[in-house]
């Protein structure tokens, strides 16, 4: 049975974003909600769940952005994600919200753990300075549900995606993630006939979940998982900058000249996460889907849906 088939029983935070919008396709019945209740004020958050009396929550609401808006941010980051998530939480306590899911990030982890990243080494060191405000935001979630589980008794979980990317995703020029930024800047090079420069060289290697696999991943989480701990559930495939580059390329028929900008910082070399655990519970790494064909259909969708694209329009 899927707990979550229920009508009307569940809300979804963060429903306009990327990973909302995903699973809006496969949960059709539930709840989805953008900012219009700003969740960094527990008074509108307690508005929001007076008028939905969900019995299940998602939480994906976040202000989320790649490396440059995370630099450039480190306190906003921290604070508005601290608010959202802690809102979020304490609403859900008052409420008596059956169980809770919520969505961390591998920006958790230690600049220095071991790699691949275990979950038991979430909080063993300071997260990569790049991110450290919302790497911290994300880490409190995790303490905020151990203490309310152990006070409260209350069923609040946590996931662990590496990179996400897909249809619907931001692609502003200075806050999106690297793969929209890549597809956006190849794109107008192309109308444009111009060349294009991209930041660091192309070495960095990085795992990515595509969206609509995230949203089957929570619901199937959702169903299966109850603990306390924290779960890596991100495809763990790696790939470097350089190639998912010449996949674009491919995709969106550029053949222009790229120059790489090693003055700007790689960041981290690699961020792989073991999801070991997941598998254990019953996930396939089969069920992800094909890089290359999850890369694609962004691509597609960017195209034609150039003008209305967020951060573009
Ligand atoms: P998006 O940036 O696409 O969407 C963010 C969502 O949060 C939107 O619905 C937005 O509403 C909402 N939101 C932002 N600020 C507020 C606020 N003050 N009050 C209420 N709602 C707010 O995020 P994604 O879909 O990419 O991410 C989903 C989750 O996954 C997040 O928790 C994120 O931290 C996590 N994650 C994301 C990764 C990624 O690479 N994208 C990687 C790992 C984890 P509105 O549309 O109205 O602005």
């Amino acid at each position: 049975m899927n707990l979550l088939d229920v009508k009307d029983k569940v809300l979804v935070t963060g429903g306009t974003g990327m990973v909302g919008v995903a699973l809006q396709k496969i949960l059709p019945h539930a709840t989805y909600v953008g900012s219009k209740y700003d969740l960094t004020k527990l008074d509108r958050t307690l508005e929001l769940f007076d008028e939905v009396k969900p019995e299940y929550v998602i939480h994906l609401a976040a202000k989320v952005s790649g490396m440059k808006g995370n630099m450039d941010a480190l306190g906003t980051h921290y604070t508005e994600n601290v608010y959202m998530n802690t809102n979020v939480l304490e609403a859900s306590r008052l409420h008596n919200i059956t169980k809770v899911l919520s969505v961390l990030s591998t920006c958790v982890y230690p600049e220095f753990a071991k790699l691949p990243y275990v979950e038991e080494d979430i909080h063993k060191g300071m997260p990569h300075y790049t991110n450290m405000g919302y790497g911290f935001s994300k880490r409190m979630l995790d303490v905020q549900a151990r203490a309310y589980r152990d006070q409260y008794g209350s069923n609040f979980v946590n996931i662990i995606p590496n990179n996400l990317f897909g249809e619907n995703d931001n692609f502003h020029l200075v806050e999106s993630h690297v793969i929209p930024s890549v597809i956006r800047k190849v794109y107008e090079a192309k109308r444009n006939n111009t060349n294009i420069t991209l930041w660091g060289d192309g070495s960095p290697r990085r795992e990515f979940t595509y969206s609509n696999d995230l949203a089957e991943i929570i619901v199937y989480m959702f169903n299966n998982y109850d603990e306390a701990d924290p779960i890596n559930v991100g495809n763990p495939g790696e790939h470097t900058i350089k190639e998912l580059c010449e996949m674009v390329c491919e995709f969106l028929e550029y053949d222009n000249e790229i120059t790489w900008d090693t003055s700007v910082s790689n960041g981290q070399p690699r961020k792989p996460s073991d999801n070991t655990k997941f598998l254990e519970l019953g996930w396939d790494n089969d069920r992800y889907t094909d890089f290359r064909t999850a890369l694609k259909n962004t691509c597609d969708w960017f195209v034609e849906n150039y003008e209305n694209v967020r951060g573009v329009k």
